[in-house]
């Protein structure tokens, strides 16, 4: 038995626990009695505030209700209106999952349902958000937790007892080191490997889709090895970033992969999405989605500002980066007070229509792990209104000639702000209604986006909660879903705004629609985002006019005549601007800036800037250097 559950144990009356066991940081009492789970007079609160640990009483399972009858009481319980879809029941973990349209209505004003769900049935209830438009992979990914909820429940005891057993190595030296097994003077494949004399950490593990020639995390470093890590944090869901954790459980890799919940979600639609891009290049990929499945399977999900242990010496926390729907900076808490440090992952210091400015306020910080992408002093941004503009002037002027624009884009981030964009010109009646569709795997995204409305800011916020207006649900949005429909836009529509994947012109619908639009200059092309050194949308970018395709063995010229537009200012990374009013906003201020994610140049400059601006030690590591910050 872990010290920390005798501990507990100690601080209880005698004989009325059944079982204890821990779900990741979290730890789970059972208990047989009815009146202690319904009312144990605050000793479980006291425990808490003790040991400053996540504790939870549930009812033994041997004492919950008959699930056909609890099912009877939570659907009377409940109000109508509150749109309950599916009731899940985890016998296992004595809980029952209610997913409604609006949880705020199935809980009741403040909780009073859940308690009478509680006291009725001995069932601990959590209300999940049904999404506005339905989403067939959080469906999926749902399932494949039930389904596994026994594994999942010894996966998370397994877990917790890494956590808490103590240490497994000899606590002699206090030291941490990261290393670089990419990111390093780059932007693509990120993967930095965290060490302590205990601890054996993955932040982030990417692919650099924009390069055939080196695309993944040097995972042959001689102090990596995959059979003694220890846990994946995942940053967010950019296949950058998230692109090569399922051939670490290809690879036998059976531990944990920390990130939020849309981070899970949209990394498990991304990595299918990536395989299928693959296999229809003819190229294998390195993955299935059975090792998706499995990461999966092995995702533990924190929300931000949750604080938990991940190993004895290391807790983290994560808090919002402003960059895509669920994406974190991962504080992290080392050696018990030892050092603090932040990876800023992709951050944007700076408000979106999507999301709030990655957060500036932390309870401890020493070193600072910050990104590049768009660090050299060239990258200036436009202001976001100019932005605007110049967006709806590409689209007037090209629907006014009868033309398409087509806007590559990341399916996730990017592709939102700019429906979003799109969206209030024509509400606010700046612009007149033009259809704008949507490619598959952008929707499926945006599905997304509606299941986890929490995590987006204020203002849409409001609009979906308060006024019933949805803007991803505006009728201007129209979905295409297959080749046929994708077929049908290129050949039997007019003027319309075409948002499809990918961002980088490196494979997907966006290289297909140009195909067929590239040669006519009544259309347009407007890029958004990031284009990687290399890939074809960065070649477009610099000038290249002439492309030589193999379709299906045969090679075909591509011509570019339609119209090239880029427009910075919807970027989900800081400009350097903000970057640097990042670091300086930052609470407290760092004593040592790390500077990664960003070309050679870019890095340099950041980190040469940072310390002459902020007197404080930076560095630029390239791929394989270490770091010691202890
Ligand atoms: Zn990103």
């Amino acid at each position: 038995m872990a010290d920390i559950t005798k501990e507990i144990l100690k601080n209880l009356p005698e004989g009325k626990i059944s079982d204890v066991n821990f779900e990741g940081a979290n730890i789970v009492l059972y208990t047989k009695e009815r009146d202690f789970f319904l009312n144990n007079n605050g000793v479980i609160k006291r425990i808490v505030d003790n040991i400053k640990k996540r504790v939870e009483l549930r009812p033994d399972p041997s004492i919950t209700m008959d699930m056909e009858e609890a099912e009877k009481i939570i659907r009377s319980l409940i109000p109508e209106e509150a749109g309950i879809e599916m009731v899940i029941f985890d016998p296992q973990r004595s809980r029952v999952i209610v997913e409604a349209e609006k949880p705020g209505l199935a809980i009741g004003k403040q909780g009073a349902i859940l308690r009478e769900i509680r006291t009725q049935t001995l069932w601990v209830p959590l209300v999940r958000r049904k999404p506005a438009i339905r989403s067939k992979l959080i469906e999926n990914i749902r399932a494949v937790l039930y389904q596994h909820s026994d594994y999942r429940r010894k996966f998370l005891d397994k877990v917790g007892h890494r956590i808490y057993d103590g240490w497994r190595r000899e606590k002699k030296n206090e030291w941490i080191r990261l290393t670089y097994l990419g990111s390093g003077r780059q932007v693509g494949r990120s993967c930095i490997f965290l060490q302590t004399p205990e601890s054996r950490v993955l932040l982030d593990c990417g692919i650099n889709v924009a390069s055939d020639d080196k695309p993944y995390p040097y995972l042959d470093a001689p102090e990596f090895d995959i059979n003694e890590l220890d846990a994946v944090i995942l940053s967010h869901a950019h296949i950058d970033h998230c692109g090569f954790i399922p051939y670490l459980f290809k690879f036998g890799y059976r531990g944990p992969v920390y990130c939020t919940e849309p981070t899970r979600d949209v990394a498990a639609l991304l990595l299918l999405d990536y395989i299928k891009i693959q296999r229809a290049d003819g190229t294998d990929p390195i993955f299935t989605s059975e090792e998706i499945k499995e990461m999966v399977k092995h995702t533990i999900t924190l929300e931000y500002d949750e604080v938990s242990d991940v190993t004895p010496d290391v807790r983290i926390t994560m808090y919002n980066a402003g960059h895509i729907l669920g994406s974190a900076m991962v504080h992290m808490h080392v050696g018990n007070g030892l050092h603090n440090i932040l990876y800023s992952g992709d951050q944007k210091y700076g408000k979106t229509l999507l999301l709030e400015p990655a957060v500036t306020m932390f309870p401890r910080l020493e070193t600072l792990m910050l990104e590049a992408t768009y660090g050299g002093k060239e990258n200036i941004m436009p202001h976001r209104q100019e932005t605007d503009e110049e967006l709806m002037k590409i689209i007037k002027d090209t629907v006014e000639r009868n033309g398409k624009v087509l806007i590559p884009t990341l399916g996730v981030g990017r592709a939102q702000e700019v429906m979003l964009a799109i969206e209030a010109m024509i509400r606010e009646g700046r612009m007149a209604p033009v259809p704008v569709y949507i490619d598959g795997m952008v929707w499926d995204v945006t599905a997304i986006h509606t299941a986890y409305p929490e995590y987006l800011n204020n203002s849409i916020r409001k609009l979906i909660f308060h006024k019933d207006q949805n803007p991803f649900l505006h009728e201007v949005f129209k979905r295409v879903g297959s080749p046929k429909e994708r077929n049908d836009v290129i050949e039997n529509t007019g003027a319309c705004v075409i948002i499809a994947t990918s961002g980088m012109l490196t494979g997907g619908p966006s290289v297909e629609y140009l195909k067929h639009l590239s040669d006519n200059p009544k259309n347009s092309m407007g890029f958004v985002n990031y284009q990687g050194e290399g890939s074809m949308g960065r070649r477009i970018q610099q000038g290249e006019r002439e492309f030589t395709f193999s379709d299906g063995g045969k090679q075909e010229m591509l011509q570019i005549k339609m119209q090239v537009h880029t427009v910075d200012g919807f970027s989900g990374h800081s400009s350097r601007n903000q970057l640097m009013n990042f670091v300086a906003k930052c609470e407290p201020r760092p004593k040592k800036v790390i500077v990664n994610h960003g070309e050679n140049s870019r890095c340099l400059d950041l980190a040469s800037s940072i310390h002459k601006g902020f007197r404080v030690e930076t560095v630029a590591p390239r791929n394989l250097e270490t770091v010691r910050v202890k």
